[in-house]
């Protein structure tokens, strides 16, 4: 009831939620309500959650933040959001986000940009955008974001908050509309380390439905919240170190570092010589999985079709043409071109070897620290309306997308403030399976 209240008064000046049903949210609150009255609740029964608009749900219009999904409602429920719902988690809505993910700023929206709570002439980052505003706004506690290349530690650092991208595999992709299937993983938004923690014990586990999900015993990912930071090695890459940050998140990666320190963590230098590749490495294979992936929305089963036509080949040609916004329209322009006869082993291949030499930098620089100490973004939240220049957005994403690529997990916590009030992040990457500790270290400095 709160949070519809808080949801009503603030969201018009930040279009974080793009679906809300009163009725809907009520109606699960009060099933949730029945399980606690009646001693058989889960711990997270009636814990109120956001979910980005990519995760289907049924009953519910799930659209991506995209036209050519406008009219769909999902006769499905992604997995990771079952699991949550069956712990009696309430959807208080669905939220914002750059198209079909592909963004940094939340832009890209076909329900326009959400906006920064701390800042509304400012983006909330993205694509998980409109998950990082509720939470910082206090309009959700909990977010659902997922991270292809950035889109849930991005903007939780523009937004300060924390947020999760798990090591790819742990949390199933089965109803989560595809962007890029290898890099694309669901993660946890919260104010907090521990909230992320608690809320990824229920989020991840096996799913035969998703033929990438990982066969593993379950886990307690709060196990380690406690740990003391004592001997743990950080790593500061030293490429990343070089130039590209902005004063202000210099300032905040150094006040991290004493934080740290004084907890007794060791600071080492490692290399990450591969770390200029990653970019175009990630946009090369994105690309070409996202036109794939969005082959599916021709106008024939679901999804806008385009309303005069005279053949099969001009309706799929305007449903999609109507249908998709013109950051989507880019990427799959050069997601077919790269995998066309004749410039496959040029570029898809090419970057699929790169994408081996930039998870091989890692193991590498895992054998000398046990977690690597990064910002989350070269600078802090941009102004709405500055980021038109393509490539310019892309070079933004230089320190969050090696984890996809090497399917790592990591996060972004917030750690300081730019000059002018905004909230900056850091971001810490560990290797794979290591979430308890890495949550465990967040949680000790924050
Ligand atoms: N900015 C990156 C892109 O546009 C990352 C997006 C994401 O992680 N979903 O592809």
């Amino acid at each position: 009831g709160e949070y519809l209240k808080a949801i009503a008064e603030r969201n018009p000046a930040l279009n974080a939620y793009i679906t809300l049903d009163e009725e809907k949210t009520r109606a699960e609150a009060r099933a949730a309500d029945a399980r606690i009255a009646a001693g058989n609740a889960a711990p997270l029964a009636g814990v109120p959650i956001a979910y980005k608009d990519i995760f289907c749900q049924t009953g519910w219009r799930s659209a991506c933040a995209s036209k050519m999904l406008d009219n769909f409602v999902s006769p499905y429920t992604a997995t990771v959001v079952q699991n949550l719902l069956d712990e009696g988690m309430v959807t208080l809505g669905r939220v914002n986000m750059d198209e079909f993910a592909m963004g940094s700023c939340n832009e890209n929206s076909y329900y326009g940009a959400s906006r920064n709570p701390w800042n509304t002439a400012r983006v909330p980052g993205g694509s998980s955008g409109g998950s990082a505003a509720a939470v910082a706004a206090r309009l959700a506690p909990v977010a659902l974001g997922s991270d292809t290349g950035g889109s849930i530690r991005q903007p939780a650092s523009h937004c300060g908050i924390t947020g999760l991208k798990p090591t790819y595999g742990i949390v199933s992709r089965f109803g989560m509309i595809a962007y890029a299937s290898s890099l694309d993983q669901a993660g946890p938004m919260a104010q907090t380390a521990e909230d992320c923690a608690i809320l990824l014990n229920a989020m991840a586990g096996f799913d035969e439905r998703d033929s990438t999900s990982l066969e593993r015993a379950k886990e307690d990912y709060t196990r380690d919240l406690d740990t003391p930071l004592k001997g743990l090695r950080i790593g500061l890459p030293k490429e990343y170190f070089a130039e590209g940050m902005s004063a202000d998140v210099q300032k905040t990666v150094q006040a991290a570092i004493g934080l740290f320190q004084a907890q007794g963590a060791q600071m080492v230098e490692v290399s990450l010589p591969q770390t200029g590749l990653s970019i175009p490495a990630y946009y090369v294979i994105a690309s070409a999985e996202a036109s794939t992936n969005l082959s599916r929305y021709d106008g024939v089963r679901y999804g806008h079709r385009a309303a005069e036509f005279a053949n099969l080949d001009e309706m799929y040609g305007k449903s999609r043409a109507e249908g998709l916004g013109s950051e989507v329209k880019r990427r799959i322009m050069i997601g077919t071109y790269v995998l066309s006869h004749g410039y496959y082993d040029a570029y898809y291949l090419k970057a699929q070897k790169l994408r081996r030499l930039v998870a091989d930098d890692f193991q590498t620089a895992f054998k000398e620290c046990d977690f690597i100490l990064a910002p989350a973004a070269p600078t802090a939240a941009p102004l709405i309306g500055s980021s038109s220049d393509p490539v310019q957005t892309y070079l933004s994403d230089i320190y969050t997308i090696a984890a996809n690529l090497a399917g790592l997990p990591a996060l972004s916590l917030p750690a300081g403030f730019s000059s002018d009030g905004l909230p900056v992040g850091i971001q810490l990457i560990g290797n794979h399976f290591s979430e308890a500790r890495l949550l465990g270290a967040a949680h000790q400095i924050q």
